[in-house]
């Protein structure tokens, strides 16, 4: 059988000219992937309530272009907003990273309906919704990059995160069900869940003797994850490299899924 286009020799993880969204990408792991897909050649549209300074400075020392964005997530009316804003400065959104997220810790029997609604809004209903605006733009032009940034508690369970949990499983659903209705058009929607990180995220884990001790303790890298540990993985996802690959949630985790 011949050898056809999509042979090996074929593979480019060059993002050139592509135009890639990263919500809350002014620190941790939204600042590592914003900085490994400008680093592959995208443009940046970098979105999230801080100051992007840092995040901004590191793009212009890697010569990638950048237009800030300043929207607070949770107000989830003004997301298609945010996806026309950058088609308006770029010409064509073509990838899309749902990145932003935060977490509430509390006992289940203690758990409030204020930490279950912010958590959900930021890390799920603002993630499907950006999803379904870039979605409106890209599916009728044939192609698009769309990543969400899961969790173990994608696949785990977790203690004291209710709402994360809940949140990061129905992510990896959307991801699922969007792949299968976008597959054929020509979008690949996946997803990453990273491990542990070393993040604000965790800054509660880490300070805490006894959960660090235990966390890696399981960790068969035996390490913390390092944001730029992630760069990899982004770029495939949003790459064409990665033409073929829909609806997977790619474990970056230092081993703790095979454990
Ligand atoms: P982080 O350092 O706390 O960063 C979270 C990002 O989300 C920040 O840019 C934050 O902006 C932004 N954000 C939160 N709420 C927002 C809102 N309402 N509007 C706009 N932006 C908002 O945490 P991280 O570890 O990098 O987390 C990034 C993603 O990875 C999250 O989805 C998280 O659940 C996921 N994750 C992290 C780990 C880990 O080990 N670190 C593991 C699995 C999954 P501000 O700086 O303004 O708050």
């Amino acid at each position: 059988m011949p050898v056809s286009a999509a042979s090996p020799a074929a593979v480019s993880f060059d993002l050139t000219g592509r135009t890639a969204l990263v919500t809350g990408a002014n620190t941790g792991l939204g600042q590592a992937i914003a900085l490994a897909l400008g680093g592959a050649g995208a443009r940046l549209v970098l979105v999230g309530r801080s100051p992007m300074d840092e995040t901004v400075a590191a793009l212009d020392a890697l010569g990638a272009g950048h237009h800030v964005i300043r929207a607070d997530l949770a107000e989830t009316s003004g997301l298609d907003a945010i996806v026309a804003e950058a088609e308006g400065w770029s010409g064509g959104l073509d990838i899309l990273v749902n990145n932003a997220g935060i977490i509430r810790r509390a006992d289940a029997l203690d758990f409030t309906e204020a930490d279950w609604d912010a958590v959900i809004d930021v890390n799920l209903k603002s993630a499907f919704f950006l999803a379904q605006a870039a979605g409106r733009r890209m599916v009728p032009r044939g192609r698009g990059k769309i990543i969400n940034i899961a969790s173990l508690l994608s696949f785990q369970g977790g203690i004291r995160i209710a709402s994360y949990t809940a949140a990061k499983s129905g992510l990896a659903g959307l991801t699922r069900l969007l792949a299968c209705e976008w597959a054929g058009r020509g979008v690949n929607v996946n997803a990453i869940a990273p491990g542990y990180f070393e993040t604000n995220n965790t800054d509660a884990l880490r300070a805490d003797p006894d959960r660090n001790a235990a966390i890696l303790a399981r960790i068969p890298a035996g390490r913390w994850g390092d944001p730029g540990d992630l760069g990899g993985a982004a770029v495939f996802l949003a790459s064409s490299a990665s033409d073929y690959v829909h609806g997977i949630v790619l474990p970056v985790d230092g081993g703790w899924l095979a454990r």
